[in-house]
């Protein structure tokens, strides 16, 4: 996309999951950085594609000192609305630049997160009760996160194809993983 000479954008924008420019967010004991992700941060701006922070769904549900939970713990009416309104507003931000010439590379997830798990989500039967420490090596399961999978379906109802890549929850080696959405990446 070229705009006039005094217009420096690039047209390119990416959405991320919260956490990756804000730790804070995550749930106590499972931040692997102290504030955004750098590395990605620097990924992103060396590459000129803007970055849209969606909301954090957990947080909101259950604010920064939250237990870590389940996809299926997770799987309740009042979390699930509040997934669908969430994705929803997404959805609709995605339109907007789709439908003005501009590019959605894709969309960044973590794997692991029962939210924002694009291939992977922590889910157990017997993970419940009283919070403890729970073996996560043990607990890792197929499948999508509650919030991915309503902005899959937002997407969907709109047509829009946006590719959805799952970042390891260490996002290490930010530009192999980010390989598959740069290949949609227009010159600038
Ligand atoms: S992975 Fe998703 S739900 Fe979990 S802290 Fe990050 S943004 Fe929030």
């Amino acid at each position: 996309m070229k705009h006039s000479h005094s217009d420096s954008r690039s047209g390119t924008v990416v959405f991320a999951c919260h956490c990756l420019l804000n730790a804070n967010a995550k749930v106590r004991g499972l931040a692997k950085y102290a504030g955004m992700h750098q590395e990605l941060i620097e990924a992103l701006s060396e590459l000129n594609i803007g970055v849209i922070q969606l909301p954090c769904p957990e947080l909101l549900h259950m604010g920064p000192d939250r237990w870590w939970q389940t996809r299926s713990q997770y799987q309740i009416p009042s979390y699930l609305d509040l997934c669908h309104r969430l994705a929803e507003d997404a959805a609709n931000q995605a339109t907007l630049y789709s439908g003005s010439h501009y590019t959605v590379l894709g969309l960044l997830g973590i794997e692991g997160s029962p939210s924002c798990g694009v291939n992977e989500v922590y889910d157990a039967e017997d993970w419940g009760g009283c919070p403890r420490e729970v073996d996560l090596t043990r607990c890792k399961a197929q499948g999508t996160g509650v919030f991915i999978q309503a902005l899959n379906e937002a997407f969907a109802e709109r047509s829009l194809n946006i590719p959805v890549i799952g970042l390891s929850a260490a996002a290490e080696n930010v530009q192999e993983q980010l390989a598959e959405i740069l290949k949609n990446k227009p010159n600038s």
